[in-house]
């Protein structure tokens, strides 16, 4: 296996662990990866909440309030923007492009993945260990 690929690979796996206990919130019930912002002034109100949360009534570590602040406010934006499951989804939307680079088809070459799509797959994850510079597109 292509050593890009197989390191590119333990990101997504490291990106996916890190998702799953995000969205391990309770420990009883399924994943419950889905999260929302609520804005406003009620004392509900201001917090990430659990989409379909399994025990609303729990008061939870991400349903704090964001102090009002439009820093916070626009955190709290960022946040559930990129929750668990979109990042579930883009872990798995970025295998199946591993998946066709390795799986190069000569009868079906409209498939095919170019190395350089994978360079670009890595990019965003420059700083972390063990990325080599002549990966760099
Ligand atoms: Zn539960």
């Amino acid at each position: 296996m292509d050593e890009l690929v197989r390191w590119l690979g333990e990101q997504l796996d490291a990106d996916e662990q890190a998702a799953r206990k995000a969205a391990n919130v309770c420990g009883c019930h399924p994943l419950a990866a889905s999260w929302a912002f609520r804005d406003g002034d009620e004392p509900t109100d201001g917090r990430i909440l659990v989409v379909d949360d399994p025990h609303p009534q729990r008061k939870r570590k991400i349903s704090r309030r964001w102090n009002a602040t439009y820093d916070g406010l626009f955190m709290a934006e960022h946040i559930v923007r990129h929750d668990p499951a979109r990042v579930l989804r883009e872990v798995e939307a970025k295998r199946r492009i591993l998946t066709a680079y390795e799986n190069y088809d000569q009868d079906a070459p409209e498939l095919d993945v170019p190395y350089s799509v994978i360079q670009l797959l890595a990019l965003p994850y420059e700083g972390r260990p063990g990325y080599r510079e002549q990966w760099r597109p």
